[in-house]
């Protein structure tokens, strides 16, 4: 049943992925889908995984892992492979574990984690978290991010610690319009990419903006409640 439901879902999502791509002029192919399993089992990724979903992306050190470690068996046959994207905060304390099993990092937002993130020895991608809210000053809103002054020194440091740096990622503000907040993340993206032409993903969009992000140039969606259903 559980099967059923999920996969129902995932036609919806999928259908409103296509028509904001028309919407923009885009191709859907443009645009992957992350799906977002963080309060949901690992029964629900091993549905997902069935479904032909690849892509999954957790914000807890934590609950990542123990995911990853119950589905070791279904991971270590999944063909093509399943990738793992971190979309939380990285604490530093726990960048170190993070490195263990994530494979893209989509929220680096300074320095002090990289080393961490680095130990285990395997490779990583990084995005630069932007911070969207209007101006982005230092200090300012709870959404985490580097303010986009600060995304390219951020990408270079990134880059030359040994994480490839594969574009950036926002979270639209509260309380403000998405689309130019994702406008503003767009811009950051293109001065990043002069330096780093790998650069070119926009991960931004979640279930209740993943038009305007379509609009506005996103690569990568992440998409929890559209798909799973509301954590509450
Ligand atoms: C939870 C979360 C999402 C998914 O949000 P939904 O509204 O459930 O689609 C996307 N990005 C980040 C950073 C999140 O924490």
């Amino acid at each position: 049943m559980r099967r059923q439901e999920l996969a129902g879902n995932l036609e919806q999502v999928r259908e409103r992925i296509v028509q904001a791509c028309i919407a923009a002029g885009r191709r859907a192919e443009e645009v992957t889908l992350i799906a977002v399993t963080k309060t949901w089992p690992a029964s629900d990724v091993a549905h997902l995984i069935a479904l032909g979903l690849r892509e999954f992306g957790e914000s807890r050190e934590q609950e990542g892992h123990a995911k990853c470690s119950d589905l070791i068996d279904l991971l270590s046959v999944t063909q093509p492979p399943v990738r793992w994207h971190f979309i939380g905060q990285v604490q530093r304390n726990k960048a170190a574990r993070v490195g263990q099993w994530a494979d893209v990092i989509h929220s680096i937002d300074r320095l002090e984690i990289l080393e961490p993130l680095l130990r285990s020895g395997r490779a990583l991608q990084g995005l630069i978290q932007v911070r969207l809210d209007e101006g982005g000053q230092a200090g300012s809103g709870q959404r985490g991010g580097v303010p986009p002054a600060e995304a390219e020194a951020l990408a270079d440091a990134v880059a030359s610690a040994g994480i490839p740096v594969r574009g950036v990622m926002g979270v639209a503000p509260l309380g403000a319009p998405a689309a130019p907040a994702f406008a503003r993340l767009r811009a950051v993206r293109d001065r990043i990419q002069r330096q780093h032409p790998e650069a070119h993903w926009i991960s931004a969009g979640m279930s209740g903006d993943l038009e305007e992000a379509i609009y506005e140039g996103a690569t990568h969606v992440r998409l929890g409640t559209s798909i799973l259903g509301s954590r509450y």
